[in-house]
């Protein structure tokens, strides 16, 4: 063997005991806020709070992660109503060995006209962490169809993150929208808007983690996920729409069998309330509740997919 040929197969061999041919990836999902902070609030009386809504975005999200991407394991920085200091959220990063992390957060400004989604990094020089950046923010922009503001760094707005300074790994921390901002603050309620928002940081995420390790396999067995639900997509079955809001536990509902999911959604049309069930993974599982639901009276129930 020539001496080069020898070294080529050394250094390969070393390579594989490295970080880059880790053949599993770890993603930390930090929901922002949390317990006694409960970080930006909305104009409007009776919208959810900054934290509440951190957190139903990021379980969407770790949920993408998880069923749609193999050798993938998401972590959270908290599943409930607590409060992690934000050195406890650091400390977890850096001593869990966290690949990436993820820091879900929303807007406010003092004037309710700032809307638009933010994705911030710590600065240009944490390459990973731009470029993953850049992509969320296309994602939002091309594919969601939201205003984005951009990647902003420490020097942006004047002063490092914690977050993002003291973290050992790839982190960015996304502003989801302005809360102080009506109509996004709206949009941000609905289980749909959260849908949308989750899924494009989830394809960005697929996106940068497929550039960033070719050596390894994300694409889901097919015995696990459909190559439907590789893509981020799931389906509901919307039932009805209704001009007042219905509760979702009436016997009407009930004897579905399924949970029923109401959400108020911003339109002309006076039926601002829609009913779903679901969210179901593929198309043929979301026919076959469709099916079930028709049978039992709701014959114009339809399927919706979401990306
Ligand atoms: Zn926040």
């Amino acid at each position: 063997m020539s001496k080069a040929k020898f070294l080529f197969i050394f250094i390969a061999f070393l390579f594989s005991f490295s970080g880059f041919s880790a053949n599993s990836i770890t993603i930390l999902i930090d929901p922002g806020h949390g317990g006694k902070d409960p970080g930006h609030l909305s104009k409007t009386k009776g919208l959810m709070t900054e934290k509440e809504l951190n957190l139903l975005i990021s379980k969407k999200l770790g949920h993408y992660l998880e069923h749609n991407l193999s050798h993938v394991n998401v972590l959270y920085t908290r599943t409930g109503d607590t409060y992690p200091s934000l050195d406890k959220r650091v400390e977890i990063a850096n001593s869990k060995n966290v690949d990436y992390m993820i820091s879900i957060h929303c807007n406010g400004s003092d004037t309710s006209s700032a809307y638009g989604t933010e994705t911030h990094i710590h600065g240009y020089n944490s390459k990973d962490a731009y470029k993953w950046a850049l992509l969320i923010e296309k994602q939002f922009k091309n594919r969601a169809g939201r205003k984005s503001r951009g990647v902003k760094t420490g020097a942006d707005i004047g002063h490092s993150l914690q977050i993002l300074k003291f973290t050992k790994m790839p982190t960015v921390l996304i502003e989801c929208g302005f809360l102080t901002n009506t109509s996004e603050a709206n949009y941000l309620n609905t289980s749909y808007g959260q849908e949308i928002i989750a899924s494009a940081i989830f394809r960005a995420s697929r996106n940068f983690l497929k550039q960033k390790h070719s050596n390894i396999n994300f694409t889901p067995s097919e015995n696990n996920v459909s190559n439907e639900a590789s893509n981020g997509v799931t389906y509901k079955v919307q039932l009805m729409s209704s001009i007042d809001p219905l509760e979702t536990n009436i016997p009407e509902f009930k004897r579905l069998g399924y949970d029923v999911e109401r959400t108020k959604v911003n339109s002309k049309s006076m039926y601002k309330y829609k009913y779903f069930i679901g969210p179901f993974t593929t198309k043929k599982e979301a026919k076959k509740a469709q099916k079930s639901v028709q049978s039992k009276g709701y014959r114009d129930a339809y399927i919706v997919m979401f990306e």
